[in-house]
């Protein structure tokens, strides 16, 4: 049990020293005492309007278990934890935290280690076995109905964990060979280690929820087949078409997209085999790594180059860098964009901001060997190339991390009648509804490319939703509606 002290100094957890974890996989983060973390969670101020709700997609109970650990009853932590979030070890270790932005603290102090506590209260969890399979209320089975959830990110997961406690029969159909979606293949294991998304996996599959992997709906199994096996369908396929460049040389060897590259990686650092030439082709070993995109994926694509041993690794920005401060225009609570460094950022490779692609050129053996840039400038929200600034940079490598234009239009969404809008969005109401009776909508293949605890906080909205149309009434909780904007936008419509 330790005092309510806001004005003892904020500490997160080490990381590890650089020259270590560029050796191994390993998350880059050491553990925090128990002790010391019940002094953070002492920081809290337990807020008359606790502002760090608003910022938090799920609501997360935050004064509270801050409270709860601070007092050192981590158990009751842990239910009040779960009780709005299904995946807190996803969260804790990857969420951008705007409710650290938003903690009242933070108006004049450094905010409370909110991600932190999370992430301790989430592992203890786990490991002292506190996450044992939650069972639907009995005879909830009997009554329960048929639903596919076609995705398995964490979007898909919560909805299918939702659904199967209140007692449905819930199938996730996978296209990849195991579940998981970004959170196995898209994010490296040094952000976030398989063996938790995998216990997590353990609880759902203890809990009656199915998995059937391998299986590209709409291809392998048809729209129309999906729909006789199922009352209600959730779809939460992401947001996957990357963004193209669409420059002089794009298309020589050597240029990937960044999933490709990072899945091919994620793969091969758990074992699980690829075409030997393929990974020859696209390893960073020995090479000059370009990175064009300056966002999260791109310093993920980072920290993988400088892992698998590349001579260097430049990260090319268009926009000009952002400043260190909070801007005046981006006032508390709001998410600032603001410069950060992240851990692959710490470990090594070159930043480069404001500048613009122009073309790649072809070495001897036919594979890319230079890429062309010039410098860029940002006026009244067009970027302009500034001429006679063109200069080539060596690569060996590039990964094109610039995105994602929406979800796949395929024939999965014109099976089910459905298409996108113009921003590659498969439309729902607020209620996350299709126009197609009986399907609904969850995480980036509604939202658009965005966060994990977004993907998780619609996956639960969707659930409830869904349940209702199937039972008629539902008392699943749903945190937000489909329009729901996080607290940056919400402030200024
Ligand atoms: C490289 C990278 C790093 C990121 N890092 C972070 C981070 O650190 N923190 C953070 O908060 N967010 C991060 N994000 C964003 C976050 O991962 C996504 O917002 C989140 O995963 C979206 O979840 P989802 O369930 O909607 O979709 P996804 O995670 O994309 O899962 C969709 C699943 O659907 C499957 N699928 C698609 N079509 C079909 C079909 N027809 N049949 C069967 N299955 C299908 C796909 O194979 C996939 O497994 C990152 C994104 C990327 C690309
Ligand atoms: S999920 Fe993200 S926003 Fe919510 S409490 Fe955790 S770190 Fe904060």
């Amino acid at each position: 049990m330790t005092d309510r002290i806001p004005s003892a100094p904020r500490q997160t957890a080490a990381r590890r020293p650089v020259d270590l974890r560029l050796r191994d996989w390993r998350e880059v983060h050491e553990d925090f005492a128990a002790d010391r973390l019940e002094r953070q969670a002492g920081r809290c101020m337990d807020c008359g309007v606790p502002f760090c709700h608003l910022g938090c997609p799920l609501s997360n109970l935050i004064p509270e278990w801050n409270d709860l650990v601070r007092t050192g009853r981590w158990q009751e932590a842990a239910d009040r934890l779960h009780a709005t979030n299904n995946f807190p070890e996803f969260t804790g270790r990857l969420c951008p935290a705007p409710c650290e932005s938003a903690c009242v603290l933070g108006i004049n102090a450094d905010p409370v280690a909110i991600k932190q506590v999370e992430v301790a209260i989430a592992d203890r969890a786990l490991e002292r076995g506190w996450e044992a399979p939650i069972r639907p209320p009995a005879g909830a089975r009997a009554a329960g109905r048929r639903v596919a959830v076609v995705g398995s990110g964490p979007a898909g997961l919560a909805a299918a964990q939702q659904l199967t406690r209140a007692g449905h029969r819930v199938t996730v159909y996978e296209r990849a060979d195991a579940p998981g979606g970004l959170l196995r293949y898209g994010i490296p294991e040094f952000k976030l280690e398989k063996r938790w998304l995998d216990r997590r996996l353990d609880q759902l599959r203890a809990e009656g929820t199915s998995f059937e992997c391998g299986v590209h709906v709409g291809a392998d199994l048809t729209a129309a087949r999906l729909r006789d096996r199922s009352d209600a369908v959730v779809l939460a396929c992401g947001a996957r078409v990357p963004r193209g460049l669409p420059v002089p040389g794009a298309d020589l060897p050597g240029i990937y997209q960044a999933m490709d590259y990072l899945t091919l990686a994620n793969r091969e650092v758990a074992g699980l085999g690829n075409p030997a030439a393929d990974v020859a082709a696209a390893s960073a070993a020995g090479r000059h790594v370009v990175v064009i995109g300056g966002g999260d994926t791109g310093a993920d694509c980072l920290g993988t180059a400088l892992r698998q041993g590349a001579a260097s690794v430049t990260q090319l920005e268009i926009m000009p860098q952002p400043p260190r401060q909070r801007p005046d225009g981006q006032p508390w609570p709001l998410y600032p964009m603001i410069y950060r460094v992240s851990s692959a950022h710490e470990e090594g490779g070159e930043r480069v901001y404001a500048v613009s692609t122009q073309r790649f050129l072809a070495g001897q053996d036919g594979r890319v060997r230079v890429l062309v840039l010039a410098d860029a400038d940002l006026a009244d929200g067009r970027v302009t190339v500034r001429p006679g600034t063109e200069r080539e940079v060596r690569c060996d490598l590039v990964l094109l991390a610039m995105g994602f234009t929406g979800a796949e239009d395929g024939e999965l969404l014109r099976g089910l009648g459905l298409g996108l809008d113009e921003r590659g969005r498969v439309p729902r109401g607020d209620d996350y509804a299709t126009s197609t009776a009986g399907v609904f909508v969850a995480g980036d293949m509604g939202r658009g490319q965005s966060l994990i605890v977004w993907a998780i906080a619609e996956g639960r909205s969707a659930a409830a939703a869904a349940d209702r149309y199937l039972a008629g009434d539902s008392a699943l909780p749903a945190p937000i509606r489909a329009s729901a904007a996080p607290i940056s936008l919400r402030a200024r419509l």
